[in-house]
């Protein structure tokens, strides 16, 4: 299947700003994820990746700015903000499955209220997912009895089975033990070599320099700088690059 060639990017931001209050946290972002593009976001704590992240989706609300989502304007009023949800799988720091059902029903939750799914199907495609995070015989236990890289793989496999055109991820493995990073990065990566479109706020340098198309570092609330992993993290050009990445490789 070939990809169409004047296909819009999956994301594109426009000149972003956001306030909170006083507190301006994104000061004109300029951003973009092509379809099939894996861009890795990093940059130091509170220079406002994740708020990026979350207006994507429109979690939070842009104070000025666009940002197209596969070509549709988000910021439109018009713009049913539901069906845009659905085409964006969401993956975060916390995991936040629910507690009392077991992984199975956390999975089937949401594909039959938003997607309208029967029971059979619901299940079918979770267990395809569940297995291809490499859990396909943990469907009946529940969060509590899997380890914190388990939940998270749990809760990557819940939002594949919403069949997302692209997957947002913020630092998925900073709450995790070390020992616990590899498998759910390894998760990620193999979604990447399908051809996922991934956005990924991370500190793992070594995903982001292996599996990164393009890394964008931001700081302060701007971007400033971006590109191939291997120049942005092996020559970068800014004096703040640099500051940051020596603190972190
Ligand atoms: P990062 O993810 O890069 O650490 P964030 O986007 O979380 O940065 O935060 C950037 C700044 O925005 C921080 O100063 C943070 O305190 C502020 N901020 C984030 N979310 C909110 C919110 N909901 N209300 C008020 N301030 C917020
Ligand atoms: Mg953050």
């Amino acid at each position: 299947m070939s990809v169409e060639k004047n296909a819009a990017p999956a994301i594109e931001v426009r000149n972003l700003h956001k306030s909170f209050g006083s507190n301006e946290v994104l000061k004109g972002i300029d951003f973009h994820v092509d379809q099939g593009e894996v861009v890795c976001v990093i940059g130091p704590s509170g220079s406002g990746k994740s708020t990026l992240l979350r207006c994507v989706n429109r979690l939070e609300d842009p104070t000025s700015g666009t940002i197209m989502v596969e070509g549709v304007d988000i910021t439109d009023p018009e713009t049913d903000l539901d069906k845009v949800r659905t085409r964006i799988g969401m993956v975060f720091q916390q995991f936040n499955l629910f507690p009392h059902l077991n992984v199975l029903r956390n999975l089937t939750l949401a594909q039959r209220r938003a997607k309208r799914r029967g029971k059979a199907e619901a299940e079918e495609t979770a267990r395809r997912n569940l297995a291809k995070v490499g859990l396909a015989d943990r469907a009946e236990a529940f969060p509590a009895q899997l380890s914190g890289g388990q939940q998270q793989r749990v809760a990557i496999a819940r939002a594949l089975s919403m069949d997302p055109d692209m997957m947002l991820f913020d630092e998925p493995t900073s709450a995790l033990d070390p020992e616990l990073v590899g498998d759910v990065l390894e998760v990620m990566r193999q979604l990447a070599e399908e051809g996922m479109t991934m956005m990924v706020v991370t500190h793992e340098m070594g995903f982001a320099r292996e599996v990164g198309d393009r890394v964008v570092f931001m700081d302060g609330g701007v971007v400033v700088e971006q590109g191939r992993p291997e120049d942005v993290l092996g020559n970068p050009q800014h004096e703040r690059t640099r500051a940051f990445l020596s603190k972190v490789l």
